[in-house]
């Protein structure tokens, strides 16, 4: 039995009630809500360990650096990397891709080169590479879906030439729930010597991640969507691949040593983390990542495939819905639209009644523009949702729908 009670009482927040109904959150893609451990760390951080990091000879200092350093250790774990160098914080997925687009673009983009990415990323997987093209007068390409939400990988093989010099995909889409065929991506690039990152966003917090069994050469994840703080995410990168990029930012921590005129870099990680790092958030990303690992990552995946499941059986029941992204696999997250109403004015109506989805474009304009819609509404699911609240949210959204 999946524990889902004790789960509900450790997130204080879902205690809550949003005009006057209990809120029933299903806006988990955006990001997730935090357990009371999670918001311990922080608290305990800030008031009984606080210094900052690597720099210090003081006990605070060594306490919070160990804190920092333990993070690392659970982060590797999790995402089974085989060295704790090759975890590099960042601010999340954001940070990770940019962190990469501008390091690895420096290294080995050149004019003409390609990259290649999917029309179904998230801006955040589509516009760092952009911009490096602007910049090295490269060529980015796209593997296409189809109307169901599924990679044409056929297509994918035509792509793959001797001037692809990178694959960046996401793992799981967060506006079509499309659970992408990564393995296969990755062994296919591998095949022509190319590698491959794997934006993880919207996979971590669902499904098991090995990042040895996977092969990726990149993965990056952030920390909000898997019930740790705002702020605080990593780029997983192969040791061999990471030893050999330059770093993205200069400051401190990343340097080994500095005269007026030159500058030797710190080893990895180090290299990549200049500045003051994020270290209470990392601390509390790694006891997140304990909570998950504590009440098992495949007991979550059955919960949320249920919920999932429910949830597409019973907006399906509903004539004016339409889901978007119908793939044969899928995780997290269903989009829909509703004849003559426009997404927006189906979320103001459930926020009425308590309930949090997300309407928009959910920063993949492309995926709107392939559908030749403007919006679409998304309910997307964590450990904490319920059977009981699926209904819930379908038996309102029914009685929303008839009022259009
Ligand atoms: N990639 C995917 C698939 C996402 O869903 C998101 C966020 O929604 C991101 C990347 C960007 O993540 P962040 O805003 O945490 O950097």
């Amino acid at each position: 039995m999946f524990p889902i009670q004790s789960i509900r009482a450790d997130f204080p927040i879902l205690a809550q009630r949003i005009h006057n109904n209990p809120l029933v959150y299903f806006d988990n893609g955006a990001t997730t809500q935090k357990p009371q451990c999670v918001i311990d760390a922080i608290v305990d951080s800030y008031t009984r360990t606080n210094s900052n990091i690597h720099r210090g000879i003081h006990s605070l200092s060594q306490c919070s650096t160990d804190l920092y350093e333990q993070a690392r250790e659970r982060v590797r774990k999790f995402i089974n990397a085989p060295h704790g160098r090759e975890i590099i914080f960042t601010k999340g997925v954001t940070e990770s891709i940019n962190l990469l687009a501008w390091s690895f673009g420096e290294k080995f983009i050149h004019e003409g080169d390609e990259i290649i990415v999917s029309t179904m990323e998230h801006h955040s997987n589509l516009v760092p590479w952009q911009m490096l093209c602007e910049r090295k007068n490269a060529k980015l390409r796209f593997i296409p879906f189809f109307e169901n939400g599924e990679l044409d990988i056929e297509c994918f093989k035509t792509l793959l030439n001797e001037r692809t010099k990178l694959v960046s995909v996401t793992h799981i889409s967060n506006t079509l729930g499309t659970v992408n065929p990564i393995k296969q991506i990755i062994d296919l690039a591998h095949a022509q010597g190319v590698p491959v990152c794997i934006d993880g966003a919207q996979s971590v917090q669902h499904t098991a991640i090995d990042v040895q069994a996977l092969d990726c050469d990149f993965f990056a994840f952030s920390g909000h969507k898997i019930y740790a703080p705002t702020g605080i995410g990593v780029l997983w990168g192969k040791e061999q691949w990471l030893n050999d990029l330059p770093p993205y930012q200069g400051g401190g921590g990343m340097i080994k040593t500095v005269t007026l005129a030159h500058t030797d870099f710190n080893e990895i990680p180090f290299r990549f983390e200049a500045g003051t790092p994020d270290y209470v958030d990392a601390h509390a990303l790694g006891v997140a990542l304990e909570y998950v690992q504590s009440i098992g990552i495949t007991g979550i995946e059955q919960h949320e495939t249920e919920l999932l499941n429910h949830a597409t059986k019973r907006l399906q029941e509903i004539d004016a819905v339409r889901i978007i992204g119908t793939a044969a696999h899928k995780s997290g997250a269903i989009s829909f639209v509703v004849n003559n109403a426009h997404p927006a004015d189906i979320g103001m109506i459930l926020d009425k009644k308590g309930i949090a989805i997300r309407t928009g474009t959910h920063c993949t304009e492309p995926v709107m523009q392939f559908y030749n819609i403007p919006a679409t509404a998304r309910v997307s699911f964590a450990m904490y949702n319920t059977l009981d609240e699926v209904d819930f949210f379908a038996d309102t959204l029914r009685k929303v729908v008839r009022m259009f």
